[in-house]
């Protein structure tokens, strides 16, 4: 006879709202177990009994056949004695304060799902809020943990008899799916103009009448209409329109505000995605992941989507249906045959406001965008933009973290003190840290205004909640007025860590990918505090977490007229000029004809007496600099406009490099005069401006190889951290990797984190740590 055992298992991750309970219940019934499982607010807690070789099976399916979306981190059994009960059970969530459990980030749609609220003859056809436990909202609804539907948004919904019966059934798809829901007792859609005054959908002549439906199908016809639509969807609303009618996007822009600044598109399927990209099979993965990214693709010359949609742009950023509403916008159902190509779908707000999700404040906001309003009565707790990645190398890569990935942890391998890094001022995000993993928020914007603190505020107030976290540590960046550091220092009895910019950049990218060595680092972007007062941004550092010494940076030229500066790349033009020729400036630039002469004067005699002017060591303004000089762009309306536009003006397999000189001073300087002379001579003599864009590019690859492998002389160092928004140009980043290839350095990029000063906070995070570790 078969030895009898009872084992207690504490099982830790992404375990609740994931169909965890369901799928241990089932285990249990198929090896003959008893006892129980519940959710605990570390987790999920099993107490399993029987022939002691089931219990052996059972642990091994728990690991290995966990449900799609549950991520195990940690499994801890012990044997207890045995109960001699005789079924298993799932028990009511146990609570227990001071403890963690990880949350599951918002999940798209599932394939079963797909096909309940398509099928006409299911109760849930053309149901918009359609979910199970493998699928639906999560981190948006989610007030408090133990995840159960008191503590969500649902709480407000009712379950019907129906769906209780579901949500009851231990071996239903949709038990204990806490957004469980149907279209009799689940919220539901509305559809008004900008007053709020309802918009009547007019219902199909026969057949059963569908309210939800019927009025998705009316958004529908005002969207081919060319009207621009406010379409409250997981994480807030969106602005839609369709993509392929130029005047509508045209319209949207304007009203907007939004300058030139890219707007993503939704398309039905991968085969729509192919008529306006690009899409080789890694975009695809990306695209069809749970997590539904916005995947930036190279656009396909000759498809009719507007080039309003990004303009000056060979890119674009392109979604997949992620919520049932968005699926059924684009008549995924045997009744309403495709219509769009794409939509725009860009998040809605005005210009760098946060995104609006209550109704309310979009009546309030909105009202002079869109045309209609399509609302519903469930209430989103958090809001979150859609994410944005690339795949670089095979591997999907971050730009913008949010929906879909936040708020899933990052294990940094080792327990670290609990800290709040209050990340940056451009692209915030904040990380908190908890034993071993750091918590990084969705992305919050630019902290520029009230509404944008308040966004990070509600943002800090839910992840502390959540996590059960209350940090005593907060780490901030240097720059005296950025919001995110006097935000630090207006916390009372809390220790501060100071925290330079490149070296936060460089430290996030070690610990991503697990470093802790000293490593060689190099941070390019546009815009960082630096020890010495002046603007950084084209730095080479050699660093580790404690500590790291700039050891080489761009040569500094003036910068003159504070923001203009970045306004204006122009500005940068000039000064970089001035450096170059002094008073013999070169005739025959575009420059000298698109900006007023009496402007140039101005800033001329400013950067000739030092007035209002700082010293940067920017690659940003460098490559608004050269941009500006071979007349792309002279203003801006976003940030980095002006980098992007001579990326893309790049044109591959042009060979070169232009000169360069090392200066070996302390810290060593990069001189990039010789560079910008031979630029101006070229473009002189009438070379194409896409070959020069290339060359200058191909300069900055090799410039950093070779800086690199001279650092590498001095000090035995091979491995390389590139970081910083420069690398977002994969234009750069391919050839530096080439360059850096070639010398055999061991090179490390960001995947989970982006580049950009979205990062920044988990280098904050950890460098703070290991100030206080090494502390006491
Ligand atoms: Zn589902
Ligand atoms: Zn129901």
């Amino acid at each position: 006879m078969a030895i009898r055992k009872r084992n207690r298992i504490e099982v830790r991750g992404v375990v609740q709202g994931v169909g965890f309970r369901p799928f241990v219940y089932q285990l249990a019934q198929r090896f003959h177990l008893s006892g129980f499982v519940c959710n605990t607010p570390d987790g999920v807690l099993i107490e399993a009994e029987g022939a002691d070789c089931r219990l052996a099976e059972f642990s091994t399916c728990l690991t290995h056949h966990s449900p799609p979306l549950a991520e195990i981190q940690d499994v801890v059994t012990c044997e207890v004695n045995s109960l001699h009960d005789t079924e298993f059970v799932i028990r009511a969530s146990l609570e227990r304060p001071f403890a963690s459990v990880l949350v599951s980030p918002d999940v798209a749609t599932c394939d079963d799902c797909r096909r309940d609220f398509t099928d006409p003859s299911d109760r849930r056809f053309g149901y918009p809020f359609t979910n199970c436990t493998n699928c639906g909202p999560r981190y948006s609804l989610i007030e408090d943990v133990p995840y159960d539907r008191a503590r969500t948004t649902m709480r407000e919904f009712r379950m019907c008899a129906d769906c209780q019966a579901e949500y009851d059934h231990p071996g239903n798809r949709r038990f204990h799916a806490q957004p469980n829901a149907c279209p009799v007792c689940g919220p539901e859609l509305l559809l008004v103009d900008a007053a709020g005054v309802n918009l009547p959908a007019v219902a199909a002549p026969e057949g059963p009448t569908n309210p939800n439906l019927e009025v998705i199908r009316e958004v529908r016809r005002r969207l081919l209409q060319g009207k621009v639509v406010a379409i409250k969807g997981l994480g807030g609303f969106h602005f839609a329109c369709d993509a392929e009618n130029d005047g509508a996007v045209t319209r949207m822009r304007a009203l907007k505000r939004r300058s030139d600044k890219p707007f993503a598109l939704m398309s039905a399927d991968v085969s729509s995605v192919a008529r306006c990209c690009v899409v080789r099979e890694a975009d695809q993965k990306a695209l069809l992941s749970p997590r539904r990214p916005i995947v930036i693709l190279p656009r396909r010359p000759g498809t009719r989507i507007s080039t309003a949609v990004a303009p000056g742009n060979n890119t674009l950023g392109v979604m997949l249906p992620y919520t049932p509403l968005h699926a059924l916008l684009f008549g995924d159902n045997p009744e309403d045959p495709p219509v769009f190509t794409a939509l725009v779908m860009t998040s809605g707000n005005l210009s760098e406001e946060p995104i609006v999700t209550s109704n309310e404040e979009a009546l309030q906001r909105l009202g002079s965008v869109a045309d209609a309003f399509l609302l519903h009565n469930r209430r989103i707790h958090m809001r979150e933009d859609d994410s944005v990645v690339r795949v670089f190398h095979g591997k999907e890569r971050t730009l913008r973290r949010s929906r879909g990935y936040v708020p899933a942890v990052i294990d940094l391998g080792a327990p670290l003190v609990e800290i709040l890094a209050c990340g940056s001022e451009l692209k915030n995000t904040f990380c908190l840290t908890r034993g071993r993993y750091a918590i990084v928020s969705q992305h919050i914007g630019n902290l520029e205004n009230y509404e944008t603190l308040e966004f990070f505020e509600e943002t800090l107030a839910n992840l502390k909640r959540l996590f059960r976290v209350e940090p005593k540590v907060m780490a901030y960046d240097l720059h005296p007025r950025y919001l995110s550091t006097q935000y630090a220092f207006e916390q009372a009895g809390l220790r501060r860590v100071g925290v330079q910019h490149h070296h936060a950049h460089i430290a996030s990218c070690m610990a991503e990918n697990g470093l802790n060595e000293k490593v060689i680092g190099v941070a390019f972007d546009g815009t960082g505090y630096g020890t010495d007062g002046q603007i950084w941004g084209g730095e080479f550092l050699v660093a580790d977490f404690e500590h790291f010494e700039r050891r080489a940076h761009l040569r500094y030229f003036p910068l003159a007229g504070g923001d203009a500066a970045i306004r204006q790349p122009w500005r940068s033009a000039l000064s970089c000029l001035l450096e170059v020729f002094g008073g013999d400036l070169p005739d025959g630039l575009p420059l000298w004809n698109l900006v007023p002469a009496r402007e140039i004067d101005l800033v001329r005699k400013m950067l000739e007496k030092g007035i209002n002017s700082v010293a940067t060591s920017s690659c940003g303004r460098l490559f608004d600099a050269v941009a500006s000089i071979l007349g792309l762009r002279h203003e801006i309306t976003f940030e980095g406009q002006a980098a992007v536009e001579l990326e893309m003006a790049a044109v591959a397999g042009t060979e070169g490099v232009y000169p360069f000189q090392m200066e070996f001073a302390d810290p060593w300087q990069v001189d990039v005069r010789p560079m910008i002379e031979s630029i101006v001579r070229e473009l002189q003599e009438g070379e194409a401006v896409g070959a020069i864009a290339a060359r200058f590019h191909n300069t900055l690859a090799v410039m950093i190889a070779e800086v690199c492998r001279e650092l590498r002389r001095h000090e035995p160092l091979n491995k390389v951290c590139l970081s910083g928004g420069a690398f977002q140009n994969m234009f750069l980043l391919e050839r530096t990797l080439t360059a850096l290839a070639d010398y055999s350095f061991e090179v490390y990029l960001h995947e989970k984190v982006p580049p950009n000063d979205g990062g920044l906070s988990l280098g904050q995070a950890v460098i703070a740590n290991a100030a206080i570790r090494k502390e006491s």
